[in-house]
C-alpha cells in the first residue's frame, strides 16, 4: 500500500533544496513523475536546472513567482504573482499525474504572508492519499511541522562562508 508523505526540509542549515532534489532524482530512477516547483525566483541553480533537464521526461520544472523579497517596489504584483504560483501547485497535486511534488521555497511565501498558512495548511492536509509532497524553506510554520509525516531540520553547525569560501561549482551551483 502506497501512503502519500508530506515531508518537510527546513532549519537554517545547508542541505534543504538538494535534499528535495535528491528525492526527485531517485524517484525518476524509478520512472516516477515529479514536479518539482520553485517558489523563489532565480533560486534555480545553474547545476541542477541542466541536470533535471535530462531528465525533462520524468522531472517537470517550474520557476514561479517574481522574486518575492522584502526588497520589492511592488508587493500587489508579488502577492498576485505568489498566489498564481500556488494555484499552480494545487493544480499540480490535484492532477494525480506525480509520484511526487516538490514546493520548494514555500515556507517564505508563507513567512511573508503572500500566501495564507490556513489555505496552504488545508491543501496539504487534503492532498490525494498517496501523493508524495515535499516541502522545502526556512522557517517552516509548527502548523506545517504538525502536520507532516517526515521533518527534517537542517542545522547550521558550519558552513565555508564564514571561513570566506566563495560559493563553488557543483556545490553551490
Ligand atoms: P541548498 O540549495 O544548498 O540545499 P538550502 O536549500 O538548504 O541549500 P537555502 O536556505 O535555500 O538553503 O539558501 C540557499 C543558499 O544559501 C545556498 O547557496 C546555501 O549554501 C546558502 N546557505 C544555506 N545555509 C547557509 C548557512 N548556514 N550559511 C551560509 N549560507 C547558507
Ligand atoms: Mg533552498
Amino acid at each position: 500500500m502506497k501512503k502519500g508523505l508530506l515531508m518537510v526540509f527546513t532549519g537554517d542549515g545547508k542541505g534543504k533544496t538538494t535534499a528535495a532534489l535528491g528525492l526527485a532524482l531517485r524517484s525518476a530512477g524509478h520512472g516516477l513523475k515529479v514536479c518539482f516547483i520553485q517558489f523563489i525566483k532565480g533560486s534555480w541553480k545553474y547545476g541542477e536546472l541542466e541536470a533535471v533537464n535530462r531528465y525533462r521526461d520524468l522531472i517537470d520544472f517550474h520557476v514561479m513567482g517574481r522574486g518575492f523579497t522584502w526588497k520589492s517596489k511592488d508587493m500587489g504584483k508579488d502577492k498576485e504573482a505568489a498566489r498564481q504560483a500556488w494555484r499552480f501547485a494545487r493544480e499540480a497535486m490535484a492532477s494525480g499525474r506525480y509520484h511526487l511534488v516538490v514546493l520548494d521555497e514555500l515556507t517564505y511565501l508563507l513567512k511573508y504572508r503572500m500566501i495564507e498558512i490556513e489555505a496552504v495548511l488545508a491543501t496539504l492536509v487534503n492532498k490525494p492519499a498517496g501523493l508524495h509532497v515535499a516541502v522545502t524553506g526556512r522557517g517552516a510554520p509548527e502548523e506545517i511541522l504538525a502536520a507532516a509525516d517526515l521533518v527534517t531540520e537542517m542545522q547550521a553547525v558550519k558552513h565555508p562562508m564564514k571561513a570566506g569560501i566563495k560559493a563553488q561549482k557543483g556545490i553551490e551551483f
